[in-house]
C-alpha cells in the first residue's frame, strides 16, 4: 500500500533539514511512498512580499526576488559540490519562469498573479529535494502536482475537482510509485486551462490528504517541528501536552478553530477514507508523534486555540430594526462572496456580530458591500479564544489578563473574543 509523507517549510528549510528529509525516507522501508513537500523555510511570504512590491510597482522588486534566489542558491551548494549537477539549471529555470512574470505589466486579478509567482516555492523545493534523493541513493522521481491536483480557477483558494482529480492520480501514481519515491509539491493545483492556483496559506497538508485518498493510502504522515499534536501551541503557551491519539472528530474542530498544526481541509478525505494521520517530528522520526483515527478517545487535557488578528465586525440595521431572516440572509451572502470565513458569530435583537481574521485586502471591500445596506463598526486587535473540552479553572486562568468582549459556550466548546485589559 501506498504511504504518503509530508515534509512542511520547517523540515526543509536549510540544506540539514533536507539530508534529514532524506534519512526520513530511507527509514521507511516499503517502496511506494509519494512525498509532498512545501517551500523551503519562510519562503511562501517571500514570494508574497514579491507579488504585493510587484503587482504595487515597489522600487524593491529586484532585491526581493535576489534574496529568494541566494536563499536557495546557498543550499544547493551546501548539497551539490558538483556545480554541474542538472538541479542547478532547473532551479535557475524556475527562477527565469518567475522573472518572465514580472516583466509584464501586472494582471488586473491580484489573487491569479499572486498564485502564479508564489506557488514558485514549492516547484523549487521540489526540484532540490528530488535531485538530493537520487543524489544520496534514492531513486525519486519530480510530478507536478499541477498534472494531477485539478481545480477550478478560484485563485488562492482553488476548489479541488475531486472526478478529474482522482482520475489521473489514479490513472498514473501507482506504476510511477512501483520502483521509486514521488517528489511533489504541497499548496498547488492546475486550472483545466494549465493556470496554476494555489490552495490557500498552509495547504501542503490538504494536498498530502487528497493525494492518500486518491490512492487509498495506508496513512498520511506529516513531519513537523513538535512532538506530535499538542493541547496548545508551545509558541504561545507553556507546559503543552501531546496527545498520542485523537478522534477525527477532534482534530477536525480544533482545525477549524484555528489550530495550526493541520491544516483544516486535511481531515475530511482523509476521515472519509478511513485513514490514518501520523503527526510525527522529524527530529526524532521514531517516536510515535500522534495518531488521527476514528476512534472514541476522549481528549482529557482542554485543547487551547488561540487566534490572533481577529476584527470583530457589528452589525445592525440602519434604521435599528430587528435583524431578520432576510437579513441574515443577505449577510451570508456577502461574506460568501467576500470570501471571508466567520470564526464566530453572536445575532442579538437588532446586532449580529461576527469575528473573522484580519485582511488588508479582503475586509476593507466587505465592509464597503455592508455599509451600503447596514450600519458596520468594527474593532481590530482582538484574539479568539477557543477551548474544546473546557474546565472552569482553565478559562478564568487564561482570560486573567483579558477583557472578553463576547463569549459562547456550548457542552464541549467555549468561545471567546478578547482583547488585552487596559492597564
Ligand atoms: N508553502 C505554503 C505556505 O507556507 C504551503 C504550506 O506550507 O503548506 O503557506
Ligand atoms: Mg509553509
Amino acid at each position: 500500500m501506498v504511504n504518503v509523507f509530508k515534509f512542511g517549510g520547517a523540515s526543509v528549510k536549510d540544506a540539514e533539514g533536507i539530508k534529514n528529509l532524506a534519512r526520513i525516507v530511507e527509514l521507511n522501508p516499503e517502496k511506494n511512498l509519494l512525498v509532498v513537500v512545501s517551500a523551503m523555510g519562510k519562503t511562501t511570504n517571500a514570494l508574497e512580499e514579491l507579488t504585493k512590491a510587484y503587482t504595487g510597482k515597489q522600487a524593491d522588486v529586484q532585491d526581493i526576488l535576489n534574496s529568494i534566489k541566494n536563499y536557495h542558491e546557498s543550499i544547493i551548494k551546501e548539497l551539490f559540490e558538483d556545480r554541474n549537477h542538472p538541479v542547478y539549471n532547473e532551479v535557475a529555470n524556475t527562477f527565469v519562469e518567475i522573472e518572465w512574470i514580472l516583466e509584464e505589466e501586472p494582471h488586473d486579478d491580484f489573487d491569479y498573479t499572486y498564485d502564479q509567482i508564489v506557488s514558485m516555492g514549492e516547484l523549487i523545493s521540489t526540484r532540490i529535494v528530488s535531485a538530493y534523493l537520487n543524489y544520496s541513493g534514492i531513486a525519486a522521481k519530480w510530478l507536478d502536482a499541477r498534472s494531477y491536483i485539478h481545480t477550478d480557477n478560484t485563485y488562492r483558494e482553488g476548489k479541488v475537482d475531486w472526478a478529474r482529480t482522482q482520475k489521473s492520480i489514479q490513472q498514473n501514481i501507482p506504476a510511477i510509485l512501483s520502483d521509486q519515491v514521488a517528489v511533489t509539491q504541497g499548496f498547488i493545483g492546475g486550472t483545466s486551462e494549465n493556470f496554476t492556483t494555489t490552495l490557500g496559506r498552509e495547504g501542503s497538508d490538504y494536498t498530502a490528504a487528497i493525494f492518500a485518498s486518491c490512492l487509498n493510502a495506508e496513512a498520511v504522515t506529516i513531519w513537523k517541528d513538535v512532538p506530535g499534536v499538542l493541547n496548545a501551541d508551545p509558541k504561545l503557551f507553556p507546559n503543552t501536552v501531546k496527545y498520542e491519539e485523537l478522534s477525527y472528530r477532534d482534530a477536525l474542530e480544533m482545525t477549524f478553530y484555528g489550530a495550526t498544526v493541520i491544516h483544516p481541509k486535511t481531515i475530511k478525505p482523509l476521515q472519509n477514507s478511513k485513514i490514518p494521520l501520523m503527526v510525527k517530528p522529524f527530529l526524532s522520526p521514531l517516536e510515535p508523534g500522534t495518531c488521527i483515527k476514528e476512534s472514541n478517545v476522549q481528549i482529557t487535557q482542554p485543547a487551547i486555540i488561540l487566534k490572533n488578528n481577529q476584527v470583530l465586525i457589528s452589525i445592525s440595521t440602519q434604521d435599528l430594526s430587528f435583524i431578520t431572516e432576510d437579513h441574515l440572509c443577505d449577510l451570508y451572502g456577502i461574506f460568501a462572496a467576500e470570501h471571508i470565513k466567520v470564526n464566530m458569530m453572536q445575532l442579538s435583537a437588532i446586532s449580529y456580530s461576527a469575528c473573522v481574521d484580519a485582511d488588508d485586502r479582503r475586509l476593507p471591500k466587505l465592509m464597503s458591500v455592508l455599509e451600503k445596506s447596514f450600519k458596520v463598526k468594527y474593532n481590530t486587535g482582538l484574539q479568539l479564544l477557543t477551548i474544546r473540552h473546557f474546565n472552569k479553572e482553565v478559562i478564568s486562568q487564561l482570560t486573567a489578563s483579558k477583557t472578553v468582549i463576547l463569549e459562547q459556550i456550548s457542552r464541549h466548546t467555549a468561545q471567546m473574543v478578547l482583547r488585552d485589559a487596559q492597564a
